[in-house]
Parts: C-alpha cells; sequence; structure tokens
C-alpha cells in the first residue's frame, strides 16, 4: 500500500459486521473505563482507557504505519514522548549523545531535567561529522539522540553513518523526524532504531493539537515503552486521537505543497539584497544540499534566513507582516514567522546559541499552504517597511 492510502486507510477500516455501524471516520472513543461479561476476560481487550483506547490504537496503527514501523505509541506531547522514551531505556549514570543544535524543549529537558535533576551523562556533539559521535562514545553509551534536518539552522546528519556506527555497539538511535514528517524521511530505512514526533507538527497539520510519538519496530523496545506509556501515563487523549488521524490523511498533500511554498520563498529572499543568508535543504548553496537529496525526498517546509540588519530592525520585519503570523511552532497550514534567539531558542544560554551559529538577526519561517503570491506580496511590503 502506498503512503498517501496507508496514511487514510491504515487503522479505520469500516466496521461492516453484523452490529457494526461502517463509520468511514473512526468514533471518539471517550469512555475511561470498559465492562465485562466475565470478570477475567475484558471486552475486547480493553480495560483502562490510559493503558488502552480504540481511538488511540487507531491512531497508533496509522503512524506506525507511516514510518514503516511495527508500532506506534502517541502522547501527550512531543517533549512527553521523549519523557516517556528516557524513562523506560535510561538511568542515572547513563550516557547520551545528543546533536547539538537540538529542538529548544528538547535540550532544556534533557539538560535541566534528566541531567540537572537525574544524574544522567549528555554529550552534545556536532553530529554533521558522524566520526564526532563515534569518538564521544563512552563505556556507558545507551542512546543516541539525532534531529535532522534541526531548528532552526537546518543542519543535517547523515543517518545511515550514525546509525552504523552505534549499531555496532548495540547502542539504539532515536531520529526526531518532525521537520521532515514521514513523507519526506524514513529513519527507520536508514538504519534508526526509533522515530520521535512532535505531531502538533504537520502529522496533525492545523495547529490545534499538542501531541507526540514514538515509533519503532523493535519488539523488547516496544514492550518497555509500552509499559512506560501505562505506567507514566503521559497519553494522548482520545480527541486528540482522532485530530491527528484526521489530520493525516492529508499529509502527502499538505507537504507538497508545503514544500513548493518553502522554496519559492527561499529564491525569492536569496535574491532579495536586504538578506544576508537564506537556509534551506533544498537549495543548491546548503552545505549539505547532497545528504538531504540522498536521505530525503523532499527538503520541507521550514526555511530561516537573517537580514542584513540589527535586532529591532528584525522585529520590525516579521511584526509587519500580515499573512505570516508571529508564533513559535511550525507545521500547520498557516505561515509562522517567528526570532528564535527571542522565542524558541531563548531558554539555550546566550554563548551556547553564537557557538552553534545561531545569530541573534535568524528568522525562520513555516511556510504554509496559502497563495504563494499573496505570501511572496506580504514578505515584500515587510521589506518596504523596513527601508
Ligand atoms: C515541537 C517540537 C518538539 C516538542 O514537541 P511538543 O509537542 O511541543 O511537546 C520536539 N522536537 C521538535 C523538532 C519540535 O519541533
Amino acid at each position: 500500500m502506498k503512503f498517501e492510502t496507508r496514511a487514510i486507510h491504515v487503522g479505520e477500516k469500516p466496521n461492516l459486521k453484523e452490529g457494526g455501524s461502517g463509520d468511514v471516520a473512526m468514533p471518539i472513543h471517550l469512555a475511561s473505563t470498559y465492562a465485562r461479561k466475565e470478570v477475567d476476560h475484558p471486552t475486547g481487550g480493553y480495560e483502562y482507557s490510559r493503558t488502552d483506547n480504540p481511538t488511540r490504537n487507531a491512531l497508533q496503527m496509522r503512524l506506525a504505519a507511516l514510518e514503516g514501523a511495527k508500532y506506534g505509541l502517541a502522547f501527550a506531547s512531543g517533549l512527553g514522548a521523549e519523557t516517556t522514551l528516557f524513562l523506560s531505556l535510561v538511568k542515572t549514570g547513563d550516557h547520551v549523545i545528543a546533536f547539538d543544535d537540538l529542538y529548544g524543549g528538547t535540550r532544556r529537558l534533557f539538560s535541566r531535567v534528566f541531567r540537572e535533576r537525574f544524574g544522567v551523562e549528555i554529550s552534545y556533539v556536532d553530529a554533521r561529522v558522524p566520526e564526532a559521535v563515534e569518538k564521544s562514545i563512552r563505556k556507558n553509551t545507551v542512546l543516541v539522540w539525532l534531529e535532522t534536518p534541526t531548528n532552526p539552522l537546518l543542519k543535517l546528519c547523515d543517518i545511515r553513518a550514525i546509525s552504523e556506527i552505534a549499531r555496532r555497539r548495540d547502542i539504539p538511535v532515536v531520529v526526531d523526524n518532525t521537520f521532515m514528517s514521514p513523507y519526506f524521511q524514513q529513519p527507520l530505512s536508514l538504519g534508526a532504531d526509533i522515530v520521535m514526533h512532535s505531531t502538533t507538527k504537520y502529522l496533525n497539520g492545523h495547529s490545534d493539537s499538542v501531541g507526540g510519538a514514538l515509533m519503532l519496530s523493535n519488539q523488547a523496545i516496544y514492550e518497555k515503552l509500552k509499559f512506560t506509556q501505562n505506567a507514566a501515563g503521559a497519553i494522548l487523549s482520545p480527541f486528540e486521537s482522532y485530530l491527528i488521524l484526521r489530520g493525516a490523511k492529508t499529509l502527502a498533500v499538505r507537504m507538497r505543497e508545503h514544500e513548493k511554498n518553502a522554496l519559492a520563498i527561499a529564491r525569492f529572499l536569496e535574491s532579495h539584497k536586504a538578506v544576508n543568508k537564506v537556509i534551506y535543504p533544498g537549495l543548491e548553496c546548503h552545505p549539505q544540499h547532497d545528504l538531504a537529496k540522498k536521505q530525503m525526498s523532499g527538503f520541507g517546509g521550514m526555511l530561516s534566513f537573517e537580514l542584513d540588519a540589527d535586532l529591532k530592525t528584525a522585529k520590525r520585519f516579521v511584526e509587519s507582516l500580515k499573512y505570516f503570523a508571529v508564533a513559535e511552532s511550525l507545521g500547520g497550514v498557516e505561515s509562522l514567522i517567528e526570532l528564535p534567539a527571542l522565542m524558541t531558542h531563548a531558554s539555550v544560554p546566550p554563548e551556547e546559541r553564537r557557538k552553534i551559529g545561531l545569530n541573534d538577526g535568524l528568522i525562520r519561517i513555516s511556510a504554509g499552504i496559502e497563495h504563494l503570491d499573496d505570501l511572496r506580496e506580504d514578505l515584500e511590503n515587510a521589506f518596504k517597511a523596513i527601508r
């Protein structure tokens, strides 16, 4: 079954059996508990909704199918998924290797919670160089955490090369695949062990739900994660599960439009004299454009650029836009724009930001699927406003 078909049909088969109602859309199962006829036999396998819920199960099957995985697990947020993963696979004294340019909230969770409060050792390395990952492996390394492309600098790492290095030492590799979505990048097929998503972004796609997910095929790891999903309880609600089931149906068509607009905006900005630099993996000038072509089937809807101006002017630029909402987050149908140094990455210490190349004047765009002419006109007006 092809991607577009899986995105619509897996997990949502109409029940045409005697007594079934044939709904073509999965009902929202709100019950917290399930009655049984016989004390020792839960009806249909369901006991309590934290443990298992039919709507969440449908979504979990769908999510697994989209990443080419055997198993999927849905959580109350992307960070809830990350926390569950750590609680399942990492303990005090263990060592984790992570890309040094991570989503700000992931970095805060790793440093301020797992390192400071639970004594987990974390090494942040420039994973653009696979050898840097190899060199930082220690005897107590239990996890390699990647995000590619990164946020907001759109640095890539070679999932296949790093997975081969980690596999030789039996260290699981996790890839945060939020930016590309399963439509443009399939980390498991490149050798990674676990894929993580903030479903808040492209998978839901409409900026009206917060959620997270883990997809994988290794049964032993799945059992641990499934146990913690129930034991720690950071589950996704039935209503949110329904929203993501619904959003995921149009993932392929949305991603194609996001990419088309992002590339056109990147080229437009590239040609503008008030712009110093445009960062988009689909541009030939991106230093890892070849790797992007090799490991992704598209370049996604996220881009960043540096205005030839100070922070105050950059603020004025984004504030004068009409269609681009000044907002954190990404991956919805509406275009968003933000200043990472003041918004999404404000929790990253300034010297760390400088070290990874995140300048104060950097502007990040999540290209929506509005008509390109309107978006371009909006940007042109903003350039006029700061002249
Ligand atoms: C948003 C995001 C997260 C965190 O997910 P939440 O749903 O906000 O908890 C993690 N990684 C990336 C790349 C993100 O964009």
